[in-house]
């Protein structure tokens, strides 16, 4: 029995995380299989987060939170929750690997979700030009025409960081003012390479096996136009994660999770909420990174009430390794991530093996997989498909997509975007592991 599971691994997460270890109630972060750090990992440079006067990278920034959560002790999970059951004495918590955590207070930090336009072809091609990530995907449009849809802080910078790959980016906004804050719309209008299509929704996406265009409606005037474009970057916000806890936990009016007052508590006792999944408003790093404290310190005063009043659930102290998360026969949640490090150093037979992985610097699930495979020693080459415009080329002939990071094998299969459990198994089956 854990004191205290953390559901999330932006900014609240991994805050709530180094509060919560320093109080000595060892956290486990679920962190989710693929997303993690959260959407400040799909973000460029962030300019207004306290302590970095010169600015820092989106998945820089994660990359520091998680390291100042795990140097107290903080644990990460690197799977998906896939259910819970927060209403008793004892929260459970199931994993996407089958196994179940069971612990005494819960922080829910699972921020939001990106927004999608809606559109029925918006499935069938997400990959194949359309994307929701500029700095993972923009360099497949190495001087393309492409388009950004969205008039907010998050379309402008993705907008932005297209230009150093894109021809010309166009911005298709809905209304003829931006949401963007005003800096952020200077340097749009500023860059020559950026322009505006104003009053515009998009009615389509055309293209058989990948994008070719977009069909635009003037919201105005009615008239329908095609703006040919190889790529699309959706960036119309986001919604609150909250499909796990909606038929347990209160929500407001706008559909994020309700807490009382200035605190993290919700309607459930020893159930907690921090960061954009609470928040409507604000969605800045930094509010998620000071609501992931709050939420913390809500938790260790529950827990410590619960003490106090003689709570058997509370006598005994966490253990190092959940019950749950114990190594167990064809498990592969706990990989042996010391064991096979030392066996990699040493010069296994893994070590001439092949694997290539193509990704970019910026792009945060790239960053996650060479992680993976460097803490399993597996040996790799990284080809960064920013830098090399064949190498982009290649990413995409190999996997027909235009999504990184791409994993290729010895044996020629590959996969894209893959989860750590599914690298695992992949090289498992193939005996690398
Ligand atoms: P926002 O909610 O701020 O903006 C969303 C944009 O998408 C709006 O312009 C909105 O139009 C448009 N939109 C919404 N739904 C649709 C739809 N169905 N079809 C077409 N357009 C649609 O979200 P962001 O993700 O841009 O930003 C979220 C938060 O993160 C903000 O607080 C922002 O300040 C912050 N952020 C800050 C950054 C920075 O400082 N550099 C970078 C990125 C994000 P309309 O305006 O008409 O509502």
């Amino acid at each position: 029995m854990r004191d205290l599971v953390i559901i999330g691994s932006g900014p609240a997460g991994f805050t709530a995380a180094t509060y919560a270890a320093r109080a000595n109630l060892a956290p486990l972060v679920i962190a989710s299989s693929v997303a993690v750090g959260g959407e400040l990992v799909r973000t460029t440079e962030v300019e207004n987060f306290p302590g970095f006067p010169e600015g820092v990278m989106g998945p820089d920034l994660m990359e520091h939170i998680q390291e100042q959560a795990e140097r107290f002790g903080a644990e990460i999970v690197y799977d998906d929750v896939t259910a819970v059951e927060l209403g008793g004495e004892v929260k459970r918590i199931l994993l996407g690997n089958g196994r179940t955590l069971e612990a005494r207070t819960v922080i829910v930090a699972t921020g939001a979700a990106y927004r999608k336009l809606g559109l029925a072809d918006e499935a069938r091609l997400s990959g194949r030009g359309i994307s929701w990530c500029a700095t993972c995907d923009g360099a497949f449009f190495r001087n393309r025409e492409v388009a950004v849809v969205g008039g907010g802080d998050a379309a402008l910078e993705e907008a932005l960081f297209l230009t150093r790959f894109a021809s010309k980016v166009h911005v298709v906004h809905r209304r003829d003012t931006l949401r963007a804050s005003k800096i952020m719309q200077e340097r749009a209008f500023a860059n020559d390479k950026i322009t505006f299509i104003w009053n515009a929704t998009v009615s389509g996406v055309l293209g058989t096996s990948e994008v070719e265009g977009l069909a635009l409606t003037d919201v105005v005037s009615g008239e329908r136009r095609i703006l040919d474009v190889a790529g699309v970057f959706v960036a119309i916000g986001h919604d609150p994660r909250i499909h796990l806890v909606q038929d347990q936990l209160e929500l407001t009016r706008e559909g994020t999770i309700a807490v009382q007052g200035r605190t993290s508590r919700t309607n459930l006792p020893g159930v907690f909420a921090a960061g954009d999944v609470i928040d409507p408003h604000y969605r800045q790093a930094v509010t998620a990174a000071a609501s992931g404290a709050v939420a913390a310190l809500d938790a260790e005063r529950y827990l410590a009430a619960q003490t106090t009043f003689a709570s058997p659930l509370t006598a005994e102290r966490s253990p190092a390794l959940p019950d749950s998360l114990e190594p167990s026969a064809g498990s592969i949640a706990v990989p042996e991530i010391g064991a096979k490090a030392k066996e990699g150093s040493g010069g296994s037979a893994l070590s001439s093996t092949r694997i290539r992985v193509f990704g970019a610097d910026w792009c945060g699930d790239c960053r996650r997989t060479k992680k993976q495979l460097t803490d399993l020693a597996v040996s790799f080459e990284y080809i960064d498909i920013q830098r090399d415009e064949v190498a982009a080329a290649q990413a995409r002939e190999i996997s027909g997509r235009t999504n990184i990071p791409v994993v290729v094998y010895p044996d020629g299969s590959h996969h894209v975007e893959p989860s750590n459990a599914e690298v695992e198994a992949r090289l498992r089956a193939l005996a690398l592991l």
